[in-house]
């Protein structure tokens, strides 16, 4: 399962947040949702096609793909050297794929903001150094690593040595090693680094339910940063949010429309999340049930059949596929087949996002 770590400063709304999320996952229809403690909740991934295809099929059961959201709260100012909970927080963050960094771009005076005011610069800024600290801390023991070993005269050792000192000053420059240039030579010395300000962030800026159609100011400062690192920002009303997310579809979509939005900030949230993580879907569509499947852009058909189950991959034949457009136009998978819609690929094809597909393998 595919991790967003939701990290902040205290009070800028990450727990508002999760609570939406979770609450949105448990209140889709037929989803299995399981909160599996109480802050990590697997979240549906809002998608129009499997509703369509859902409407098209009418099966037993229909299921979304799934992404996981962990409340990583408690970052405070000098978490790195174990102030608030410190360490153990910057410990859940090494597990995630994505940091999804709420920032507070709203003025309440009756909500205190742990650094005395609201200034989006300087929280990022303080949560990045966070980062960027313990980061300093593996780069530098893996540094007197390579010293050592370097004795033995090993030129790729020594090449690596040259690398992680590069990284020491760009870290120390106040620098994130998501920006720092690795180059295939050096990635063997970056990886099995698992550091933390190498992973991609996208910032949610949670705005006032005044500015949550022409943001603020904030948000612009949120987004100029963001633009820099080449980062994607979302923004959104938590207090909105929590309040969509005990509604039913319909009243979701009314509720929306008289607040002029398309979409709730959730599913814009979600849906950017898994872009950013470079996810795509295929679908399988059977009477039984029809399902999202997530995949990672670029899979081969066999490896997007072993996300179901390992069998299917091992045992793989070929792939009967039928892209989601022929599928809705056509409206079914015989009217699909017998417009020659219906692809045979084989092992080397490359899935794309919205086929729906039929596995066929030896057991
Ligand atoms: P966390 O510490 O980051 O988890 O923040 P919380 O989600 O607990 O929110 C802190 C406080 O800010 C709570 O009292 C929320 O009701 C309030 N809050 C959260 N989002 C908003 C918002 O969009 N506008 C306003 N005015 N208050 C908010």
């Amino acid at each position: 399962n595919l991790k967003c770590g939701i990290v902040g400063l205290p009070n800028v709304g990450k727990s508002t947040l999760f609570n939406a999320l979770s609450n949105a996952g448990a209140e889709s229809a037929n989803f299995p949702f399981c909160t599996i403690d109480p802050n990590v909740g697997l979240v549906p991934v809002p998608d129009e096609r499997l509703k369509k295809l859902e409407l098209l099929v009418d099966p037993k059961q229909t299921i979304p793909a799934t992404i996981e959201f962990v409340d990583i709260a408690g970052l405070v100012k000098g978490a790195s050297e174990g102030k608030g909970k410190g360490n153990a927080f910057l410990s859940h963050i090494r597990e995630v794929d994505l940091i999804v960094h709420v920032v507070r771009c709203f003025d309440d005076d009756d909500i205190i903001h742990v650094e005395g005011s609201v200034d989006p610069e300087r929280d990022i800024r303080i949560i990045e150094d966070e980062l960027i600290l313990k980061d300093l801390e593996s780069v530098e023991k893996r540094y007197d690593n390579l010293k050592k070993q370097s004795k033995s005269g090993d030129k790729k050792i020594a090449a690596q040595l040259e690398t992680v000192e590069k990284l020491i000053n760009h870290l120390q420059d106040g620098q994130t090693a998501r920006t720092f240039d690795t180059d295939r030579d050096s990635e063997e010395a970056f990886k099995d680094l698992f550091l933390l300000s190498a992973k991609p962030v996208l910032y949610a800026c949670n705005v006032s339910e005044s500015d949550v159609n022409d943001g603020n100011a904030y948000v612009d400062a949120v987004t100029s940063i963001a633009d820099e690192f080449g980062d994607e920002v979302v923004m959104f009303c938590a207090k909105i949010e929590a309040e969509i997310a005990e509604l039913d579809e319909e009243e979701k979509q009314m509720f929306l429309e008289e607040m002029g939005l398309k979409k709730s900030g959730l599913d814009r949230l979600i849906q950017a999340a898994y872009q950013n993580l470079g996810l795509i879907t295929y679908f399988t569509a059977g009477p039984k049930e029809v399902r999202a499947w997530t995949i990672r852009e670029g899979t081969r058909a066999p490896q997007a059949a072993g996300v179901i189950h390992t069998d299917f991959e091992k045992g793989f034949i070929r792939a009967e596929t039928i892209s989601f457009n022929d599928y809705e136009t056509l409206g079914s998978e015989k009217a699909a087949r017998d417009a020659g819609k219906m692809r045979q690929e084989g092992k080397e094809y490359v899935v794309k996002d919205g086929d729906v597909m039929l596995f066929r393998f030896n057991v």
